[in-house]
């Protein structure tokens, strides 16, 4: 998820960024016994295919009560961790959500929480439990339960030379819409509702698990980084094509490649027909082609010209992500 980089320092607390961070973290812990996944994928996969995972968002980092209310806040925490149930391919079963707010903010909570609730009914999510607490940010920390398609949760690790790498939708318009409130600009009705209220795409999750698909990411921190942790798990490159790159009227190719928050799913699939066919099933848009996985491990962009050049991996990391 994207942050409000100007509001904090840079590194605070995570030597090397939020993903060598991450990566120690993994080090620490024994493996996961075999059929699981723990750490590493958008969601980890239990005994049984139970997912479980967990996302937090805080105030003054994740969003800021100038330009999102109380309810849109309460609802994106939530709608942010149902996506990564869909990135599994699966479906929401249950949340829970630890709620800090400062004192002296009547209504806070309850805003939040009404966000929350609606989201929960919206999302197909209930909401089960929790934890209040005062403190010195509005802190939404939820977590999720999911179950796995029929078919199993679709990994980051298997993707393979010759998938067609498909998006379920324009990408870069939260990106577009941060910059432009940043520069005291009012951004598009439809760009703000995507950084405020994010829909995740669980339905095309599942048709993407039902297509093949053998990797799946929501886009959550820009194509090219969630794209880039999808190469690292599964050991491949990728060649996308510039202009297949859906992005809104408005949004440049930079936004659409790097810009995060979008909550469009990412899968590569080894039977194109087959992911038309499953989206037409379900009365879905068809999502864009915009590549192809390769196994040399290069991380290439296709010019309109037929020139290419090397995809910068960069995306919104905490810890060491600043000012564009
Ligand atoms: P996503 O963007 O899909 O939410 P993240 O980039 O937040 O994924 O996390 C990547 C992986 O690292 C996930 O599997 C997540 O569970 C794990 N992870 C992130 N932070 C921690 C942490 N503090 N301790 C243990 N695992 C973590
Ligand atoms: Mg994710």
């Amino acid at each position: 998820m994207i942050g409000l980089w100007h509001q904090y320092g840079h590194g605070v607390g995570m030597d090397q960024g939020e993903f060598a961070f991450i990566e120690r973290m993994a080090r620490l812990l024994p493996a996961a016994p075999a059929g699981q996944t723990w750490i590493g994928d958008d969601a980890a996969v239990l005994e049984g295919g139970v997912l479980f995972a967990t996302d937090v968002v805080v105030e003054g980092v994740h969003f800021d009560f100038a330009w999102t209310t109380a309810e849109d806040a309460g609802w994106k925490a939530l709608a942010v961790n149902v996506s990564d149930l869909a990135a599994m391919g699966g479906s929401p079963w249950a949340a829970v959500v630890c709620l800090v707010v400062p004192p002296d903010r009547p209504g806070l909570a309850d805003g939040v929480g009404a966000g929350l609730a609606e989201a929960a009914d919206a999302l197909g999510c209930p909401l089960v439990g929790g934890d209040t607490s005062n403190g010195p940010v509005c802190t939404i920390a939820v977590a999720v339960l999911g179950r796995s398609a029929t078919t199993g949760p679709v990994l980051r690790s298997g993707a393979r030379p010759g998938d067609a790498i498909f998006v379920t939708g324009p990408l870069g318009a939260a990106a577009a819409a941060l910059r432009r409130m940043r520069q005291g600009a009012t951004p598009g009705h439809l760009a703000l509702q995507r950084l405020r209220r994010p829909a995740p795409r669980v339905v095309e999750g599942q048709a993407a698990a039902e297509a093949g698909a053998g990797a799946m990411i929501d886009v959550s921190d820009g194509l090219a980084a969630d794209l880039g942790h999808i190469c690292d798990r599964s050991r491949v490159g990728v060649a996308l094509v510039a202009a297949s790159i859906p992005h809104d009227e408005g949004v440049d190719l930079g936004d659409a490649l790097h810009g995060g928050d979008d909550y469009e799913l990412c899968f590569c699939a080894p039977d194109p027909g087959r992911v038309r066919a499953a989206f037409a099933a379900r009365g879905l848009a068809q999502p864009f082609r915009i590549g192809t996985i390769t196994a040399e491990p290069a991380r290439l962009l296709v010019a309109d010209d037929g020139s290419t050049c090397v995809l910068a991996p960069s995306g919104w990391q905490h810890g060491v992500s600043g000012p564009a």
